[in-house]
């Protein structure tokens, strides 16, 4: 499958490491202007030396009023990829306000103002466009100590759903991918027993975890005309675990 972005502008957050790095590199690669967009400045400084022409921006997307300064006023984005999250690890009797209110922050309103800011550029320019949020087949099934997280990825398929119904009259697309285990610093972190990770990957039906690259072409895909009649949905990218 043949993919041209020539031109077209994209944000990406959560740019700085794992998918949403590697996000990054395909868009560039592909001929897209991309806007990168993290936490950690030395990660988009590393980054836009393997990717020169991109523009970085560095804010914790956490802080409202920190993106709305930093994004308020980003220019023109036809391609949005929601990636940025964090992936705190508290039984759901341990849960405290702290973590749920910043977790809450990050991997689910930080989507909503980003998408606000982005949607409302594209409808004032009269312009179609894709948003892809990076959600996790924890949408749809438990693990420990998650509940907090897989409680934000829900909340994503709701919104994608609902973003899909108002914005699709607008000619925006809006859909996500949905992945299992990616051994990126995020996957490393929920996965630190080897014999556990054995086990979680035996029980995908393809006996193993999904790469980072799996789950970009399901990004690309999804950002690109050749998904132009797809909105409202989730791409699976789960070594077939939910069937199982
Ligand atoms: P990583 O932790 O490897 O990378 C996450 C990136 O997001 C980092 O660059 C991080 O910056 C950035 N980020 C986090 N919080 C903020 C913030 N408040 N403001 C700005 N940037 C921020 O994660 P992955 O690449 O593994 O995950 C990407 C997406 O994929 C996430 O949405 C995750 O939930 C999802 N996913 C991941 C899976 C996995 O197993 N890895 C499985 C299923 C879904 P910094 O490091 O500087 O904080």
């Amino acid at each position: 499958m043949q993919l041209n972005f020539r031109g077209l502008p994209a944000l990406v957050t959560g740019a700085g490491k794992g998918i949403g790095r590697d996000t990054v590199k395909a868009l560039h690669a592909l001929g897209a202007k991309v806007v990168a967009v993290s936490r950690t400045d030395a990660d988009l400084v590393s980054l836009s030396e393997e990717c020169p022409g991109i523009q970085t921006v560095c804010v914790d997307l956490g802080d409202w009023d920190a993106t709305e300064r930093a994004l308020g006023n980003v220019g023109p984005v036809d391609l949005l990829v929601n990636n940025a999250a964090v992936v705190p690890l508290q039984p759901f009797l341990e849960v405290t306000k702290e973590v749920f209110d910043r977790t809450f922050s990050v991997n689910l309103r930080s989507l909503v103002q980003v998408s606000q800011i982005v949607a409302r550029g594209m409808i004032h320019r009269g312009v179609p466009g894709s948003i892809v949020h990076v959600s996790s087949m924890v949408a749809h099934v438990t693990f420990p100590n998650l509940s907090v997280y897989s409680s934000t990825k829900g909340a994503i398929s709701v919104f994608t759903r609902a973003m899909a119904a108002e914005l699709g009259p607008y000619k925006i697309r809006v859909n996500s991918v949905n992945p299992t285990v990616v051994l990126t610093a995020m996957g490393q972190k929920v996965l630190t027993d080897p014999e556990i990770a054995r086990k979680l990957k035996e029980r995908h039906p393809l006996r193993k975890f999904a790469e980072t690259e799996d789950v970009v072409n399901s990004i690309l895909f999804l950002l690109s005309d050749r998904s132009a009649s797809t909105s409202g949905s989730g791409i699976l990218v789960d070594a077939g675990y939910l069937a199982s």
